[in-house]
């Protein structure tokens, strides 16, 4: 049964788990909900993380999470260029997510926290700025309870957002994905494959192995109109580097979701709510990687809740952006960055589309700077050995750990 609580949060995402694992550690009275009657399925996600992030949060991954190990990513770009990069950003583990989010619930409940599946935020009551009191429908049965502190961590369409008429970021950073989980023809390369081409659009297509020959294959771009389903069907179908590698007609899985890129918001604070992960838009932006971000900052968002709690001092909720800023901000900060010089080049009419999506490539893999996009467009109306030979001598000069080569598939 659903009982009071100091400290509600909504959503058992890795956000979500991860802030009612600290605010119970920390010893508040704390309630995790999900709408979801198994927690982590349906999965909405490539379900890949990368290492550097795993190693600096210290995020052990639960027994039976870890599908495989990528030790590189091969960006494919415009069927023009291949760059293949080692540099430890691009190595990367692909989860299990519904085993892993289920587990790390397990961890919120083995720390203390009150945990309920089928477990809906229905409505919320305001008094001011505060929300005294929260409306559940627990397996059919409307509860409420009267939080002190609220940490909404209900993902990219946020009910609690909803329910207090907040915009904390928009359609136009919001990037709509589709995937299917593959059988491959042949054993898969151990690396992600990442795809950006003009039939994909503002975003980009990949291929994330899960094992040997299993693999999440899909695309997720801003402002995708008409059906997801078509516009994947089509690039599947269409790419020989995806015909060459699947067949579509095996697929185990369709995971569908959209993933929010707004750049760094900080760690929004509205009233006694803290928002946390997708719900405010927590995740390294010119990728749209969110698993690690989010548990790193729901992880700040249960501290922060749980030490205003216990210390009776609501102004301690003050602390959530200074918090999330120790944690993750630089990543996240940088992430926007990267997505802003991107969206300039994509958006920019005076370069020829597909020059485009080679040109944010190399700003995605981090071959190119803000600083380099002047010389960017001479680089692209170069005939393609001398645009090879030009970015192996970038590669050489900035001891990259990247290899390039020529593709000649238009
Ligand atoms: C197509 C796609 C591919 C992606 N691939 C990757 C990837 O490869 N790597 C990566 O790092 N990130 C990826 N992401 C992003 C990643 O999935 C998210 O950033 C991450 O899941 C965010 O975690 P979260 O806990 O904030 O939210 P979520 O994981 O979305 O969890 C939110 C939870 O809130 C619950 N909820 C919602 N409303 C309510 C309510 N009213 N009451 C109770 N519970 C509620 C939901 O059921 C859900 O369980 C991808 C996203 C998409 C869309």
């Amino acid at each position: 049964m659903i009982k009071e609580c100091e400290v509600l949060v909504v959503g058992a995402g890795p956000a979500g788990s991860s802030a009612a694992m600290a605010a119970a550690e920390n010893g508040a009275r704390t309630l995790l909900i999900d709408r979801k009657k198994e927690i982590g399925t349906p999965v909405q996600c490539g379900e890949v993380v990368g290492e550097t992030l795993l190693k600096k949060l210290n995020l052990e991954l639960p027994p039976g999470a870890l599908a495989a190990r990528l030790d590189h990513t091969t960006f494919l770009l415009d069927r023009r260029v291949k760059l293949t990069s080692r540099e430890p950003y691009w190595k990367s583990v692909t989860l299990e997510r519904k085993i892993f989010d289920k587990a790390l619930a397990a961890r919120a409940a083995e720390a203390g926290s009150m945990v309920h599946a089928d477990a809906r935020l229905t409505d919320i009551k305001m008094d001011g700025d505060q929300v005294v009191r929260a409306t559940i429908m627990h397996q059919g049965v409307e509860v409420n309870v009267h939080p002190k502190v609220i940490v909404a961590a209900d993902g990219v369409h946020s009910t609690m957002s909803r329910l207090m008429n907040l915009e904390l970021f928009t359609e136009k950073t919001l990037a709509k994905g589709l995937e299917y989980e593959l059988i491959s023809r042949q054993p898969l390369p151990m690396g992600m494959q990442i795809f950006l081409e003009p039939e994909v659009g503002l975003g980009y297509g990949w291929i994330i192995p899960k094992g040997p020959r299993r693999a999440n294959v899909g695309l997720a771009a801003i402002g995708l109109e008409g059906s997801r389903r078509d516009r994947l069907q089509e690039w599947l179908m269409n790419n020989p580097m995806i015909t060459e590698q699947f067949d579509t007609d095996q697929v185990l899985e369709v995971k569908r979701g959209d993933a929010p890129i707004p750049g760094f918001l900080g760690g929004p604070l509205r009233g006694n709510v803290l928002f946390a992960g997708d719900a405010a838009g927590q995740t390294l932006a010119f990728v749209g990687e969110g698993i690690a971000p989010s548990y790193a900052c729901g992880m700040g968002a249960g501290m922060v809740a749980s030490t205003a709690v216990l210390q009776n001092d609501m102004s301690k909720l003050q602390h959530y952006e200074e918090t999330i800023g120790k944690i993750m901000g630089d990543e996240l900060i940088e992430g926007g960055a990267i997505k802003d010089n991107i969206l300039e080049v994509w958006t920019d009419e005076k370069i020829p589309v597909g020059d485009r999506t080679v040109i944010c490539g190399l700003l995605m893999s981090e071959i190119l700077g803000s600083e380099d996009l002047e010389d960017a467009t001479d680089l692209l109306s170069m005939p393609r050995q001398e645009m090879i030979q030009t970015l192996e001598e970038i590669l050489i000069h900035r001891k990259a750990r990247a290899t390039v080569s020529a593709l000649q598939l238009r």
